[in-house]
C-alpha cells in the first residue's frame, strides 16, 4: 500500500469558504429554484447514494480519540430537545434524499440508542421500502434493543469496539464501560438477525495496537466482519497527530503475521473498506484507510445532523440549514431542489488534501455529525 498523504494550502476544500448566511441564502435560493431532471452527482462525478442521520449529538461513552471528557463535560453545551429534527422531519426528509437517489440510509450520532423511542423512527424509514437501513452504535444498549430494532425493520448493525482489553476498553470508553456488556450486546444483534455484523474499531498508536491481533482472533469464524479503523482529524477537540495514525498497511501486515490474509475484492465499486480474506476460509477483515489512502473519489455519503444541517464531508466546518426549510414551510419540492443544489455543488475531498494544517481547522465534531 502506498500512504497518500498530498500537501494542500490551507484551507482545506472540505471548508466552506462561504460564511453561515451566504450558506442559508444559497440554500433558500436553491429551493426555489426548480432543479435539472435526472440523478444527482457533484462537481466531481459522483453520485448521492448514502445517507447518514445523527439522531442524537449526546453519548454515554467519553471515548478519548471522540468526546474527550474534558471537552464534552457535564458543562457542554448539547442541543435542547427542541432544536432535533423530530422523527417525522427526519423521516420527510430521507424520503426526499430518496427521491434524489439515496439507496442507503445509516442511523448514527452520538450514541443513537440514546434517543427515546428509536424504533419508531426505525419503523417510519423501513416502511419506505427498498432501503438498506442500519444503524452505528457502541453497544452498551444493544442487548436490551436489538430484538426492537429488528422488529421496527433495521438491516443490520455495525458495533464499535474499540478492544477485547477490559482495561484497555474502560480506558478508552472513559466511563469504565465493561466489554463484557458490549459483546453481549453483539450476541444479541447476532440472535435478531442484524447481520452480517460489523465490528469497528479505531487503531490509536499507543493506545489500543496491542488489540488488534485478538480482536481478529476473537471473531474469526463468527461470520462478524471487523474493520479496522484509521484515527482520523474529525472535529476539533481530540489533538489528532499524523503520529497517532497506525496505517491500514501496518494493520494488514500485523494480522497477516499471525493469521495469514489474502487481498479480496470490493463488494461494489466505492466501497469504503478494503476486504481481506483469512486464507483458511474463516472469514474476513476490512481496513478503513481514510488517512493514508484516501477513498474521497468515490464518497456518495451525505450527512444530516442532529438539527438539521446537511453536511457534504464528514470533515466540513460548516453545514447548510435545512431544518430552516421544513420548518418555514417549505414544500417536498422546494427541499428536492436544494437538496439537488447542495449535491451539484460539492466539490469535498477533505482526506486528499489533509495536512498538518488542515487539521487544526474548527471542523464539526463527529459526535455531532455522526460517525
Ligand atoms: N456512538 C456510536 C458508535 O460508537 O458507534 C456512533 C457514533 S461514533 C462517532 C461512530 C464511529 O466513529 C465509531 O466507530 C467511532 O469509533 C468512530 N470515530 C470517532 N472518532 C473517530 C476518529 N477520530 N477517528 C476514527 N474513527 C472515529
Amino acid at each position: 500500500m502506498s500512504k497518500v498523504i498530498a500537501l494542500a494550502p490551507f484551507p482545506a476544500p472540505g471548508s466552506s469558504p462561504l460564511r453561515a448566511s451566504a450558506l442559508d441564502a444559497f440554500v433558500r435560493a436553491a429551493a426555489a429554484t426548480p432543479r435539472a431532471p435526472g440523478p444527482v452527482a457533484d462537481m466531481r462525478g459522483r453520485p448521492l447514494h448514502d445517507l447518514r442521520i445523527s439522531v442524537t449529538d449526546r453519548c454515554n461513552f467519553r471515548c478519548v480519540y471522540c468526546m474527550p471528557k474534558d471537552v464534552f463535560g457535564r458543562d457542554y453545551p448539547f442541543l435542547a430537545h427542541a432544536d432535533l429534527l423530530s422523527f417525522e422531519e427526519i423521516a420527510r426528509l430521507a424520503r426526499i434524499f430518496v427521491d434524489q437517489g439515496v439507496s442507503k440510509i445509516r442511523l448514527t450520532g452520538g450514541e443513537p440508542l440514546l434517543r427515546k423511542n428509536l424504533e419508531r423512527l426505525v419503523e417510519m424509514l423501513a416502511r419506505m421500502g427498498q432501503l438498506d437501513l442500519t444503524l452505528t452504535t457502541n453497544g452498551a444498549l444493544l442487548a436490551k434493543k436489538a430484538q426492537s430494532l429488528r422488529d421496527a425493520g433495521l438491516t443490520r448493525v455495525t458495533v464499535s469496539l474499540d478492544s477485547l482489553d477490559d482495561v484497555t476498553f474502560r480506558a478508552m470508553n472513559d466511563v469504565d464501560f465493561p466489554v463484557a456488556r458490549v459483546l453481549e450486546g453483539i450476541d444479541a444483534a447476532a440472535a435478531a438477525g442484524l447481520a452480517p455484523i460489523k465490528v469497528n474499531m479505531v487503531v490509536k498508536r499507543g493506545l489500543n495496537e496491542a488489540s488488534i491481533v485478538p480482536m481478529a482472533r476473537h471473531f474469526r469464524a463468527t461470520g462478524h466482519i471487523v474493520r479496522f479503523i484509521e484515527y482520523m482529524d474529525v472535529g476539533a477537540t481530540n489533538g489528532w497527530r499524523m503520529a497517532d495514525v497506525v496505517p491500514a498497511a501496518e494493520i494488514v501486515r500485523t494480522i497477516d503475521a499471525a493469521i495469514p490474509l489474502i487481498a479480496a475484492d470490493p463488494n461494489y465499486s466505492g466501497e469504503v473498506a478494503e476486504r481481506w480474506r483469512y486464507r483458511d476460509g474463516a472469514g474476513e477483515i476490512g481496513v478503513i484507510a481514510s488517512v493514508t489512502q484516501a477513498f474521497c473519489r468515490d464518497c456518495t455519503r451525505a450527512r444530516l445532523s442532529t438539527e438539521g444541517k446537511l453536511y457534504t464531508c464528514l470533515f466540513a466546518t460548516s453545514g447548510y440549514d435545512l431544518r430552516a426549510l421544513v420548518r418555514g414551510g417549505s414544500t417536498d419540492v422546494e427541499l428536492g431542489n436544494a437538496i439537488a443544489a447542495i449535491w451539484r455543488q460539492r466539490t469535498d475531498r477533505y482526506s486528499e488534501v489533509r495536512t498538518s494544517n488542515t487539521a487544526r481547522l474548527q471542523k464539526v465534531e463527529m459526535s455531532y455529525i455522526g460517525g
